[in-house]
C-alpha cells in the first residue's frame, strides 16, 4: 500500500488599512472597547450602502502579484449568505466566481512549484465572547472587526508533507510581511491557517481517495504542521477500518485541539450552492485595466527569495543569507557595508547570523577586532599569501620577469581574505619573502 498526502492551504489575512473594507470605520481593531468603531455599513442595517476600499483593494492584488498571479480584468464581489451571529448581515461579501488575481505560484526551496488557485477579497466578522454574566452563561458579540478587510488566499493540493505545508506558510507569512500589507500576527488573528487534507492511497484493490477534511482556523505554522500530521494518519487508518472513500457529499469541517494534539469533528461542510452566492447588488464590477496593474507591479518591494538570493550573489551562504533577509537591520547593515573594502561580506553576514556581533555603530570596529585575532599571526598569513601566489602564476611570472610593483597586488588579495584586518608592513614583508624564493 503506497499513501500520498494531498495537502491545500487556505490563509486569510487581515488588511492594515486605516478604514474598514466597506466603511469609514477604524479598520484597527485589536484590544479597543467593543462595539465602539461600528457604523450602519459594518453592522448590517437595512438600507446601508457599502463603498468599497480601494487601498485594501491595492494591497489585494499586491499580493496576487507577489504570488505570481494574473491580475482579472473584469472582477466583482458576491455575497456569500449563511447564519451565524457574528455576521451581521446574514452574508459576507467575499468573491466568488470572478477573484481579483488567479493562477499563480509559490516556488519552495526544493525547486517545487505549488500552485495558488486564487486571492481573493472579503470582510471579517465581529468575534463572539463567551462569558458569564451575574452567573449565566451568555454569548456577547463584538462588531469592531465586522468589515476590516480580508484577503484569502487559496493553494492548489500539491502540497505532499506536512513540512511543504509549513515552509509554503511560512514564504507566504514572509512575502505578506515584506510587501507591508498586513501585520500577520498570528497571536492576534491576523493570519489565519485552514488546511485541506485527504490523502491518496494504492493497494492491491486499486486507487483511492479518502474523503476531504478542512482544519479550521489555525494559529500557529506548528499546529497546521501537527493538525496535518494527524490528520493524514487519521485518514489511512480510517480508510483501512471502514473502507470510506472521497464522495461528494462527505466532506468534513474539523477544529484543532493543540492542548490534546488531535482534530475533532465541528460539523459536515458546507458545498459552494449550500452558500447561495449571488453577485452583490450594491457594488459594480469592476474593470482593471494594464496600467493599474503595471504600477502596483512597479511598487513592489523586493520580495523575500530575491533579497536571498542577492546576498547569495555576494557570496553569503544560503542559510546565513536566509537568516539576514528576515532581519531588516541585519539586511540594511550588511547592504551599507558591500562596497567596503575592508569588509569581507560573507564573513559578516556569518557573524550576523550566527550573533557573533550585532548591528550598531560599532559594527564595523566589532567585526575587525573579531578577525584580528584569528588573522595577525605570522604562520595564517604565509599560508594565506602562498594560497595567493599558487593561483596567480601569471602575476607571479610578471614579477619574475622584473615587475617588482606587482607584490601590491598580492598584499591587496591578503588584506580582502583578512577583511583588512592584518598588520600592512607583516603582510609586505612576508609577500616579498615568498616571492623572492
Ligand atoms: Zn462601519
Ligand atoms: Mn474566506
Amino acid at each position: 500500500m503506497t499513501t500520498t498526502p494531498l495537502i491545500g492551504l487556505e490563509v486569510h489575512v487581515e488588511l492594515k488599512t486605516k478604514s474598514k473594507m466597506f466603511c469609514s470605520c477604524s479598520a484597527d481593531h485589536f484590544g479597543k472597547s467593543p462595539n465602539t468603531q461600528t457604523c450602519p455599513v459594518c453592522l448590517g442595517l437595512p438600507g446601508a450602502l457599502p463603498v468599497p476600499n480601494q487601498a485594501a483593494i491595492d494591497s489585494c492584488i499586491k499580493i496576487g502579484l507577489a504570488l505570481n498571479c494574473s491580475v482579472n480584468h473584469l472582477s466583482k464581489f458576491d455575497r456569500k449568505q449563511y447564519f451565524y451571529p457574528d455576521l451581521a448581515k446574514g452574508y459576507q461579501i467575499s468573491q466568488y466566481d470572478q477573484p481579483f488575481c488567479e493562477n499563480g505560484f509559490i516556488t519552495l526551496d526544493s525547486g517545487k512549484k505549488i500552485g495558488i488557485e486564487r486571492v481573493h477579497q472579503e470582510e471579517d466578522t465581529g468575534k463572539l465572547q463567551h462569558t458569564t454574566i451575574k452567573g449565566e452563561k451568555v454569548s456577547l458579540v463584538d462588531y469592531n472587526r465586522s468589515g476590516v478587510p480580508l484577503v484569502e488566499i487559496v493553494s492548489k493540493p500539491d502540497l505532499s508533507s506536512s513540512d511543504e505545508a509549513k515552509e509554503y506558510l511560512k514564504k507566504i507569512h514572509e512575502i505578506i510581511k515584506a510587501l507591508g500589507v498586513s501585520n500577520a500576527d498570528m497571536e492576534k488573528g491576523e493570519m489565519r491557517l485552514e488546511p485541506t487534507v485527504n490523502v491518496h492511497i494504492e493497494d492491491e484493490k486499486g486507487s483511492h481517495y479518502t474523503p476531504l477534511v478542512e482544519v479550521k482556523n489555525i494559529n500557529s505554522f506548528n499546529f497546521a504542521q501537527q493538525a496535518i500530521d494527524y490528520e493524514i494518519k487519521r485518514q489511512i487508518d480510517d480508510f483501512i477500518s471502514s473502507g470510506i472513500e472521497k464522495s461528494n457529499t462527505n466532506k468534513t469541517t474539523r477544529g484543532y485541539d493543540s492542548i490534546k494534539k488531535v482534530t475533532f469533528l465541528q460539523r459536515t461542510k458546507e458545498e459552494a450552492k449550500d452558500y447561495r452566492y449571488f453577485p452583490e447588488p450594491d457594488i459594480p464590477p469592476f474593470v482593471i485595466d494594464d496600467i493599474y496593474v503595471e504600477n502596483l507591479k512597479n511598487s513592489l518591494p523586493e520580495l523575500p527569495d530575491q533579497v536571498v538570493a542577492n546576498l547569495v550573489g555576494l557570496g553569503v551562504e544560503i542559510k546565513f543569507a536566509k537568516i539576514i533577509a528576515k532581519d531588516g537591520s541585519m539586511l540594511k547593515a550588511v547592504l551599507e557595508l558591500r562596497d567596503d573594502r575592508e569588509i569581507d561580506i560573507p564573513k559578516l553576514a556569518s557573524l550576523l547570523a550566527n550573533k557573533k556581533i550585532s548591528v550598531g555603530k560599532n559594527l564595523k570596529a566589532d567585526y575587525q577586532s573579531l578577525n584580528k585575532k584569528g588573522n595577525t599571526n605570522e604562520e595564517e598569513l604565509t599560508k594565506i599569501v602562498e594560497a595567493i601566489i599558487e593561483a596567480n602564476p601569471g602575476v607571479v611570472a610578471e614579477f619574475k620577469k622584473g615587475k617588482t610593483n606587482v607584490q601590491g597586488f598580492f598584499v591587496g588579495q591578503a588584506m580582502k581574505q583578512t577583511a583588512g584586518s592584518a598588520d600592512p608592513q607583516t603582510l609586505s614583508k612576508i609577500v616579498s619573502k615568498l616571492l623572492n624564493q
